[in-house]
């Protein structure tokens, strides 16, 4: 367990209030308090870990197992017909807050949601950089 704290902590220690939605033995779900659309919601483990390398499987598995049906009611509660998941890893790749979560952004015909700037490149090197990540998996 991380033992850096953050304001989801204050958040699942009640200490914090925050709009609920979901929540569950090893999982919480509420409103971001900055949305990028209407409906923007995260998803975060009880369990206290910084990034999803650190995070346990069973805690990856409940957190996975209920998004499909966390992103059906933001869809139902929204109408949004489109929708992003994000999870940001490290200051670097816009992590702000150092807790797990999954956000889940509906994206609107009036462009509201996430913004992607993908600078797609050529894959030149396909086996070795498979074989080499399939050759770390522990
Ligand atoms: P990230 O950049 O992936 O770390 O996103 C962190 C998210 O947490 C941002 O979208 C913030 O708006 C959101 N956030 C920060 N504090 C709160 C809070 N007290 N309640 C709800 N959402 C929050």
């Amino acid at each position: 367990m991380s033992d850096e704290s953050t304001i989801f902590d204050a958040i699942l220690a009640g200490d914090i209030p925050c709009h609920r939605v979901y929540e569950d033995d090893h999982v919480l779900a509420f409103l971001d308090i900055g949305p990028l659309s209407r409906g923007h919601v995260l998803v975060i483990p009880k369990e206290r870990a910084r990034f999803m390398h650190e995070l346990s499987e069973a805690s990856a598995a409940a957190i996975g197992s209920v998004l499909p049906k966390l992103c059906r009611a933001v869809m139902a509660a929204t109408g949004c017909a489109h929708y992003n998941l994000l999870q940001n890893n490290g200051a670097p790749a816009h992590q702000a807050v150092f807790h797990v979560h999954v956000h889940i952004i509906p994206k609107f015909d009036d462009g509201s949601g996430l913004g992607i700037e993908w600078n797609s490149g050529e894959l030149d090197d396909g086996a070795a950089m498979a074989g080499a990540i399939a050759d770390a998996i522990e």
